[in-house]
């Protein structure tokens, strides 16, 4: 659990241990996913689907979760602004790559005392590879799926890490993005993959509820009943009411969800919408660390809307500790919504959106990244530029006052998603890289 990776400062002492999230059956060609976090955030989520659908396929999948501390947690989040171009390349220094390799370093023995040369390692997102260099010594192959990014120029701060993860990114044996502009310029072509990111349509997290199983889950919670949820935790004035119309935005507590943002939309919208946002507990997310402060950002944003505003705001944090109840709430509160927003100002693919649609609901999302591959403008959802406040409003009416849009919008949206992002996909993609990847993955 991410949880238990609390801060580990004193090294030596308490170095930050990786561990199995599921452990590969078998001894021999395995093949091992590692990321940062068991719970919380898309690649979480990803890899809960893809190593069992994996497993059933016959491969000998495996998914271990590396540790980290705060000080390395503080690397990895500059690096994930970096390659979505919102962060100063100059904060990336000597001394915090150091850290960053240290801390990597420290866990290397964990990968080499187990793998072979016959396995592959999957190394997910930023935080895992630097262990590159160190995994690929035992003769594994070592893939970097790398699911962040966005369509900067490289001096915005995607260069800034291609430079500084040269040796890196020379180690690894193939490279897989969500979108192709996404990968570093320097692994040559033949080594570059694309596959996006996939859901189950059959997870607690996407299956069909009953409306009465919605309703339940949501009075559990306590946003439509007066009670308290051990697990959730709510800011709101008052319950939900029955007859509201729901605008909601799922998502981490990350600057670049843009929940302030969202808040600052309401006001405007007719006086029977409410907006619901729903965000991981922030403490709950170590690879995370902004969570709290963009959290007091959007309650200090709440504090200077006019009371009458303030009261058709619903803030939900939802604790991973049950995991199951996590995703049975997040697919209630997608089933309850008219309007999923996702107002992201960058999004390397946001799997919120994919959820939303594969239940057939109206989404505006933000035209970036990984969303505007996603969502069709008019197809399948409404895309706006995030930083123009009336545009989002003006979408969200749209949909809100149009029911038979959002249902032909909400229809093509699960067509569009069973066909192009389910984890059955996912699997597939994963054997073809494998084909022309030299048998990297095979
Ligand atoms: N999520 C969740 N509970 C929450 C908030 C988010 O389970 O309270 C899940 C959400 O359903 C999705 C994932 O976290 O599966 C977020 O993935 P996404 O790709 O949208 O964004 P990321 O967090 O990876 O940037």
């Amino acid at each position: 659990m991410a949880c238990r990776r609390q801060s580990t400062q004193s090294e030596g002492e308490h170095m930050p241990t990786p561990a199995w999230e599921v452990e590969p059956t078998g001894e021999r060609r395995r093949l091992v996913h590692v990321n940062a976090t068991a719970r919380g955030g898309g690649v979480a989520e990803l890899l809960h689907g893809l190593v069992p659908c994996q497993q059933a396929a016959g491969l000998n999948a495996g998914w271990a979760v590396i540790g980290g501390d705060e000080d390395f947690y503080a690397v990895t989040k500059l690096l994930h602004h970096l390659l979505h171009g919102t962060a100063d390349p100059d904060r990336l220094r000597a001394e915090s790559l150091r850290t960053y390799r240290e801390r990597l370093a420290a866990q290397a023995s964990w990968f080499t005392e187990r793998l072979t040369r016959d396995d592959v390692v999957v190394l997910h997102d930023p935080q895992t590879l630097g262990l590159a260099p160190l995994l690929s010594a035992t003769g594994a192959r070592v893939v970097w799926h790398c699911h962040v990014g966005a369509d900067v120029p490289p001096d915005r701060g995607p260069g800034a890490v291609w430079r500084a993860f040269a040796a890196e990114l020379s180690a690894v044996d193939a490279v897989i993005t969500t979108l192709p502009e996404f990968a570093p310029p320097s692994v040559p072509l033949a080594r570059r993959f694309v596959a996006a990111p996939a859901i189950d349509p059959s997870a607690p997290k996407n299956r069909h509820l009953e409306p009465r199983e919605v309703a339940a889950l949501l009075d559990r919670a306590g946003l439509t009943a007066d009670r308290t949820a051990p697990d959730v935790r709510l800011v709101q004035q008052t319950t939900l009411p029955a007859d509201a119309r729901v605008v909601l935005q799922v998502s981490r507590w990350d600057p670049l969800k843009d929940m302030p943002g969202v808040v600052r939309c309401l006001a405007g919208l007719a006086p029977d919408v409410h907006l619901v946002l729903a965000g991981t507990d922030p403490t709950e997310i170590p690879d995370d660390p902004e969570g709290l402060a963009v959290l007091a950002d959007v309650q200090q944003t709440l504090a200077g809307l006019a009371p009458a505003d303030r009261a058709r705001v619903h803030l939900v944090n939802v604790s991973m500790r049950d995991p199951l109840g996590n995703a049975l709430l997040v697919n209630a509160l997608q089933r309850r919504a008219d309007v999923v927003l996702q107002k992201s100002l960058e999004e390397g693919f946001g799997l919120t959106v994919t959820e939303a649609m594969v239940k057939g609901r109206a989404v505006v999302a933000s035209s970036v990244g990984g969303l505007r591959q996603q969502v069709i403008h008019e197809r399948n959802g409404l895309l706006v530029e995030p930083t123009d406040l009336a545009g989002v409003r003006a979408a969200l009416t749209r949909l809100l006052d149009d029911p038979a849009l959002r249902r032909r919008l909400g229809e093509q949206a699960r067509n569009d998603t069973l066909e192009r992002y389910t984890m059955t996909r996912l699997v597939t993609d994963y054997g073809a890289i494998a084909g022309s990847a030299e048998g990297a993955l095979a």
